[in-house]
C-alpha cells in the first residue's frame, strides 16, 4: 500500500522543493496544500474582499470552486476554472493566505478537497497542519525547519527567480508576521505534532534533507 508523508512548518523551510523531489523519488504525488489558501487569497484581493470580514469570506468560499489536476505528479490548482500558476506566489498573496486561513469556513471549504487527494495514498503533502489535521493518519510525518535568517535568504532567491522580486527587509517583515499568525491562531495552528520527525535544514542541502527523509521511509 502506497504511504501518506506529511511535511509541515513555517514559510521558507524548503518544505516546497524537498516534497516536491521526494514525491518524484517514490513516484507519489505531491500536494503543496499553501497553494489552495493562496488561491482564495488571491481572488480575495482580486474581489477586493477585507481579510477581516469573515461573513464575505465564508461567502466567497461558497461561489468559489477550487480543484486540482494532476499533471505528471503535481497536483495544479484550479481557481473557478482558471489555471492560477504564479500568479499567486507573491508575498501579498502569501500574507492574505494566512490572513484568510484564520478562519473555519475558508479552512472547511478546502479541508475534503485535501483528504480526496490522498484517498488513495501514495502522497507527499505539504503545508502547515497536514500531520495534526488533514492527515492525521499519516504513514510518517516531518516538520521541516530552517533558521530565520537562512529562511528570508531562501524567499528572497526564490521570488527573484519567479520574476517577483522583493527587499530583504520586508521579507523579513512578512515573514515574521506569517510565522506569528500561523502559529497562534487558534485552528489548525502550525505545530511540531508529538509524532512528527523534526528537521532542521539550515545547513542541509535539498538532497540532504530527502536522503534523511528517505532514509526513514524505507527503513522504519
Ligand atoms: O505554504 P505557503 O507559504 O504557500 O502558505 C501560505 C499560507 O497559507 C501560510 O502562511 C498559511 O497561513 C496558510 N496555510 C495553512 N495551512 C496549510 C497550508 C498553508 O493555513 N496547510
Amino acid at each position: 500500500m502506497k504511504k501518506i508523508i506529511t511535511i509541515d512548518g513555517p514559510a521558507g523551510a524548503g518544505k516546497s522543493t524537498v516534497s516536491k523531489a521526494l514525491a518524484g523519488k517514490l513516484g507519489y504525488i505531491y500536494l503543496d496544500t499553501g497553494a489552495l489558501y493562496r488561491a482564495l487569497a488571491y481572488k480575495v484581493l482580486k474581489d477586493k474582499i477585507s481579510v477581516d470580514d469573515q461573513s464575505a469570506l465564508a461567502n466567497m468560499c461558497l461561489r468559489t470552486t477550487v480543484t486540482l489536476k494532476n499533471i505528471n505528479g503535481l497536483m495544479k490548482v484550479y481557481l473557478d476554472g482558471e489555471d492560477v500558476g504564479e500568479k499567486i506566489r507573491t508575498e501579498e498573496v502569501g500574507l492574505a493566505a494566512s490572513q484568510i486561513s484564520t478562519y473555519a469556513a475558508v479552512r472547511e471549504c478546502l479541508l475534503q478537497l485535501q483528504r480526496e487527494a490522498g484517498a488513495r495514498g501514495g502522497l507527499v503533502a505539504e503545508g502547515r497542519d497536514m500531520g495534526s489535521v488533514v492527515f492525521p493518519q499519516a504513514d510518517y510525518k516531518f516538520y521541516l525547519d530552517a533558521r530565520m535568517e537562512e529562511r528570508i535568504k531562501r524567499r528572497h532567491t526564490e521570488l527573484l527567480e519567479k520574476g517577483n522580486p522583493a527587499e530583504y527587509q520586508s521579507i523579513q517583515k512578512d515573514m515574521l508576521t506569517r510565522d506569528e499568525q500561523d502559529k497562534q491562531r487558534q485552528l489548525s495552528p502550525l505545530k511540531v505534532s508529538a509524532d512528527a520527525i523534526v528537521i532542521d535544514s539550515t545547513n542541509l542541502s535539498v538532497p540532504e534533507v530527502v536522503g534523511k527523509i528517505l532514509d526513514y521511509v524505507l527503513t522504519k
